[in-house]
């Protein structure tokens, strides 16, 4: 598959350098190989840590790599998005009294060595002439119609944005995974067999009708929207927090960063708009979040990674209003919070004190407070929960033959893309079970 490469230019490098080969054996020396590992059962694809490990001591890199993608054809991805302290390297039994082995650094080199010498997986299983549609070429969608190539199934993948990748390409900031990373591991999936078309949206560009007509299943794999509103006044002056990222990674820059910024939202997302509108130049960031430090949805690194690169924090805080002048923003009325019992999210509420008005300069603001329900369920008539796609436990939608993976599903729990690698490896097997039953059921039927 041909990827635009030569309009992506990357504002921003990787954060962390590639370890070294001396760097990669030392540390891979340190691993104790344990047995029945924690790490393994910390990951949730359940990669095994010891085994590839051990592999890079022993400088077999293409052993390593083929452990990986047993368990996670997004390898690369996740070496460098998994939040490693919460996941791996937190169960690492080093961590104790020790630091942890860097499982994700050392994931990382495989990966790349992967990467540079084309040692991919490979479908060995023989044509099964069945044929899947995947919606959405995100890490779930990718790894769905990997596993599934593997098996033997005719894949395709119809992607409604111009690069496939999903928020791998466009959400991630490129200090944690810059573009090329995400594109290549597209290339790797469509190595074994998946054709990937770009530009082709579900519900616009073709009906759920005629994919069922084409294919003998279909997977929705759409992940979820845009930024919700904020419902105040001046809103329209506010900038989207996934464009703010969206344009620093791609190079297609339609977005200028401000002097004096705020980001309304305290979650990871929040924290990366922070992190990038500092390192785009901005002199003074602010987050601004109606809760105090200890309800912050971002991981605890994360926070303190946005306090050393500098960025500043105003909690209690309940934005009421954009302050504009001439249509440009100049601050951010907000309200200030009191916290009461606990809500429905089990925080406590905050509620805003009445005539407590205050002005936070700005000459920017943008929000970063989650992201929309995916609204296709609705239009494709699917049933919900939580207004996510509500699916059972083998990833069936309420249509017969429609599975769902992925952030679009994920009505509990933080979202992360190695959970959407999960869902599109077990929804393949749960796919192929399905299919192989309807063979069966079809056989008995022509016996009788
Ligand atoms: C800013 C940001 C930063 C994040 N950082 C991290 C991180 O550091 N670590 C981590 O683990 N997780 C992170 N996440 C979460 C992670 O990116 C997601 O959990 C993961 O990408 C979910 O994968 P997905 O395939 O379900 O959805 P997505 O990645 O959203 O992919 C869905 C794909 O479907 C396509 N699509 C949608 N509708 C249609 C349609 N109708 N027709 C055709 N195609 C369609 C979309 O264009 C998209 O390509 C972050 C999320 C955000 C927003
Ligand atoms: S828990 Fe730590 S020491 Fe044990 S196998 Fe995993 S990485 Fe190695």
């Amino acid at each position: 598959m041909e990827v635009p490469f030569k309009e992506i230019g990357n504002t921003l490098a990787e954060q962390l350098p590639p370890l070294t080969r001396h760097e990669a054996a030392v540390e891979a020396d340190r691993c104790l190989y344990c047995y029945d590992a924690p790490c393994t059962h910390a990951c949730p694809t359940h990669i095994d840590s010891p085994r590839f490990i051990k592999k890079i001591a022993t400088e077999n890199l293409k052993g390593s790599a083929a452990t990986i993608f047993a368990s996670n054809l997004l390898g690369a991805t996740c070496a460098r998005v998994c939040p490693v302290q919460e996941l791996c390297e937190g169960a690492c039994v080093l961590g104790a009294e020790h630091k942890p082995i860097a499982i994700g650094r050392l994931q990382r080199y495989a990966m790349d060595h992967a990467r540079e010498s084309g040692a991919y997986p490979v479908v060995k299983a023989a044509p099964t002439g069945r044929r899947i549609a995947v919606i959405g070429a995100g890490p779930a969608g990718l790894s769905c119609a990997g596993e599934l190539a593997k098996l033997g199934h005719a894949v395709t993948i119809l992607e409604k944005r111009e690069l496939p990748g999903g928020l791998s390409t466009y959400g991630i900031i490129a200090l944690r995974e810059p573009v090329e990373v995400a594109l290549d591991e597209v290339r790797m999936i469509a190595s074994l067999g998946v054709t990937i078309q770009t530009g082709v949206e579900l519900g616009k560009d073709i009906s759920l009708a005629k994919i069922q007509d084409e294919f003998d299943s279909v997977v929705l794999g759409v992940g979820l929207g845009r930024t919700p509103e904020l419902g105040i006044e001046g809103e329209e002056a506010i900038l989207d927090g996934l464009e703010l990222i969206e344009s620093s990674k791609t190079g297609k820059s339609t977005v200028a960063v401000g002097r004096n910024v705020i980001v309304i939202g305290a979650g990871n997302t929040a924290v990366d708009c922070a992190t990038i509108a500092k390192r785009l130049g901005a002199e003074r960031v602010t987050m601004v979040y109606r809760r105090t430090d200890r309800e912050m949805t971002c991981y605890e690194h994360e926070y303190d990674f946005a306090r050393k690169e500098g960025i500043e924090f105003r909690f209690l805080c309940q934005p009421s209003r954009v302050v504009l002048e001439s249509g440009q923003p100049v601050g951010l009325e907000c309200l200030r919070v009191e916290l009461g019992l606990p809500d429905a999210s089990g925080r406590p509420k905050p509620i805003s004190v009445a005539d407590s008005e205050f002005v936070l300069e700005a000459d920017q603001i943008v929000k970063a407070i989650g992201q929309k329900k995916p609204g296709l369920a609705a239009l494709l008539g699917l049933e919900t929960r939580g207004g996510f796609i509500a699916v059972d436990e083998s990833f069936q939608s309420s249509i017969d033959g429609v599975f769902a993976i992925g952030d679009c599903i994920r009505a509990r729990g933080a979202a992360s893309t190695v959970m959407a690698v999960q869902d599109g490896k077990l929804a393949a097997a749960a796919i192929h079970r399905w299919l192989a039953e309807r063979v069966d059921t079809a056989s008995a039927a022509e016996v009788e």
